[in-house]
């Protein structure tokens, strides 16, 4: 019977993890080198850096399981605590997603399509996958990228030398810049005995690099199998346990898989409002052994992330008027910085109509209308 969660990190995710957890009877420990961590207010926080051995052995000794709210753990903190207590998702999907070049590659082996792509060792190199692959072509570092950081989209020859000065001392990859006609996530969560049940296909929109708006149900049936198949090699693959996010593009009615998240996701959040059960509660569930939870939809949503700051009050107010059902506000209670993700708030409603007349009014007032196409979204969502 497992009574306590350690969480290697207490950001957000995991906070979210906590507050699913808390009703489900489970409690918490967090490993964080971060004093003001925003888990840490549910549960335990052990606050040490990702490598302190000492502190590890106690989060292994105070947790009956342990799980990640963060990828870029090292291998041998996983392990080593692995050799103390059951750790899920298994350490080997951790060290596959921590390096582009090792993820694609497994991708690519178990037949998933993925944007043809090169290592990147040397100038020579770089030259050499630009000849291969044409431009323009997307260099990434190998490691510690997330939300569009180190990286830079080639289009011109002389962008090769600039991009070169910028992550040419980095470990690196080059892969085909993919003209996508749209970005999507695909959830899934895989209980201990292999059972794995699928989210809709949900449509993320970027803006900077940063996720700004999920949306789900977005796509048919056709692509969301596809996308289910796709996954599924994945999790078997890896004999994984909890919840796994594939981040794909859709390229002229394809689907490319771009990377895997060992873990829940943003492009998730929607769940908690949306679906008769949230990524939250199926992680946990899976990694405590228990029957996963229906990921039906229970109405359709669209999520925005906030980001620096939370709206005033009175936004809240004016598209929230008490007691209007359907907008749900989401508060990390970060300290407020430039572009941190702080919360999220996710609208839901019955019908099409609703939906789209409060995620116009909503993004009126976020002030993100007039930045990206709601109509071509909302038409895309409506599908
Ligand atoms: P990543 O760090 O790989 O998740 O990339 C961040 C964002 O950059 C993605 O969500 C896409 O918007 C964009 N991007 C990444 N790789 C490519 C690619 N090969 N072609 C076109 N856009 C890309």
């Amino acid at each position: 019977m497992i009574k306590t969660v350690g969480i290697l990190g207490a950001g957000q995710l995991a906070r979210m993890l906590a507050q699913a957890g808390r009703p489900m009877g489970l409690e918490f420990v967090f490993l964080d080198p971060a004093e003001d961590a925003c888990a840490g207010e549910f549960g335990v926080h052990i606050c040490a850096d990702w490598d302190d051995e000492s502190a590890l052995k106690e989060l292994a000794q105070r947790s009956d399981v342990v799980t990640f709210d963060f990828e870029n753990v090292p291998e041998s903190s996983a392990s080593l605590i692995e050799s103390l207590c059951p750790v899920y998702p298994p350490p080997r999907a951790l060290y596959k997603s921590q390096d582009r070049l090792r993820e694609k590659t497994m991708m690519q082996e178990l037949g998933i399509p993925v944007a043809s792509f090169f290592p990147v060792a040397s100038r020579p190199d770089l030259i050499a996958a630009v000849e291969k692959i044409g431009l323009p072509c997307v260099l990434k570092t190998r490691r510690f990228g997330y939300d569009g950081k180190g990286q830079a989209v080639l289009r011109f020859q002389e962008d090769l030398e600039r991009a070169w000065q910028h992550l040419g001392d980095f470990e690196l990859i080059c892969e085909d810049f993919v003209p996508f006609q749209a970005e999507c996530s695909i959830i899934a969560a895989r209980g201990k005995g292999g059972q794995t049940l699928f989210w809709p296909l949900t449509r993320n929109l970027h803006r900077g690099g940063i996720l700004a708006i999920s949306m789900a149900p977005a796509f048919d049936d056709q692509l969301q199998s596809r996308a289910e198949t796709m996954i599924q090699s994945l999790l078997d693959h890896l004999d994984y346990t909890g919840v796994m996010a594939l981040e794909l593009f859709l390229v002229e009615g394809r689907l490319l898989a771009n990377e895997f998240a060992p873990r829940v996701h943003n492009s998730g959040h929607w769940t908690s409002d949306g679906a008769h059960t949230s990524q939250f509660e199926n992680h946990l569930r899976a990694i405590c052994g228990m029957p996963l939870g229906d990921t039906g939809v229970s109405s359709p949503a669209v999520m925005f992330n906030l980001l620096g700051e939370m709206p005033a009050y009175s936004v809240q107010q004016a598209v929230d008027p008490y007691p209007a059902p359907g907008l749900n506000w989401h508060d990390y209670h970060k300290t407020p910085r430039e572009g941190r993700k702080i919360g999220h708030v996710t609208v839901t409603a019955d019908g099409e109509t609703e939906l789209k007349a409060r995620v116009a009014q909503l993004a009126g007032e976020l002030g993100v209308a007039t930045e990206l196409n709601l109509e071509a979204i909302m038409s895309q969502a409506g599908e």
